[in-house]
């Protein structure tokens, strides 16, 4: 998979690279023990880690504790460079549900040592991604709810109104250092909750709006 749709349009747009926030809500920063960063934390997965919806993520074989990541993610509809935050908006092609597989135990130990994060984060199925919805049907991209169910049992549930950083600032921020392209994926960082996955698992991500009609929808297999 490297191509994405957004609803209603026949188009499917080639995933340039994606772009992921670190540390973006509060209540996942101290389950984290981690501290409020004072601007955005970013890091890179490769194309490669892309599954679709209904698509199975595989575990490797090096960790004991992979973990599951609900997030927000943003699909660049228009190149940004040195963009400012009250004209970011109009970057935006459409936004989604996406999991930020990570394997915990590694990524624990990176950051013991101070390494890089990419094996951790960049592994083969770490990216789930659904479709996407216009951003023209999205007034506020900060007035969403994002749930992960895990086996039918609910693991993560917020308002993306927590956001430290909204999605003009993260474009804004990003811009100034990485030009985002067309097809790139912005994922805006995980709310409280995330735990581990095993083998078996089915996980159903959802998207929706203020009045709870869901937006975006991602299920898929752990294998
Ligand atoms: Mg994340």
């Amino acid at each position: 998979m490297n191509t994405v749709q957004v609803k209603g349009s026949n188009e499917h747009t080639r995933v340039g690279k994606i772009v992921c926030i670190g540390q973006n809500y509060a209540a996942h920063i101290k389950e984290m023990k981690a501290e409020i960063p004072t601007s955005p934390v970013f890091f890179l997965k490769p194309t490669t880690a892309l599954v679709p919806d209904g698509g199975e993520v595989v575990l490797p074989a090096i960790s004991h504790d992979v973990h599951h990541e609900v997030e927000l993610t943003v699909l660049i509809g228009k190149d940004a460079k040195n963009v400012a935050e009250n004209s970011a908006m109009q970057h935006v092609a459409g936004y989604g549900v996406g999991l930020d597989m990570t394997m915990r135990d590694v990524q624990n130990e990176m950051k013991k040592k101070g390494l890089p994060w990419t094996l951790a984060k960049g592994f083969d199925t770490s990216a789930p991604v659904s479709s996407f919805v216009s951003s023209k049907l999205v007034p506020n991209p900060e007035a969403l709810t994002l749930q992960l169910n895990v086996n039918g049992t609910t693991r993560q549930h917020s308002g993306t109104n927590d956001l430290i950083f909204p999605v003009s600032k993260l474009i804004a921020y990003i811009s100034q250092f990485v030009t985002l392209e067309k097809g790139d994926i912005i994922f805006t960082g995980t709310p409280q909750g995330v735990s581990q996955v095993k083998s078996g698992d089915t996980l159903d991500a959802t998207l929706s709006d203020s009045k709870g009609a869901i937006l975006a929808s991602l299920s898929v297999h752990i294998r």
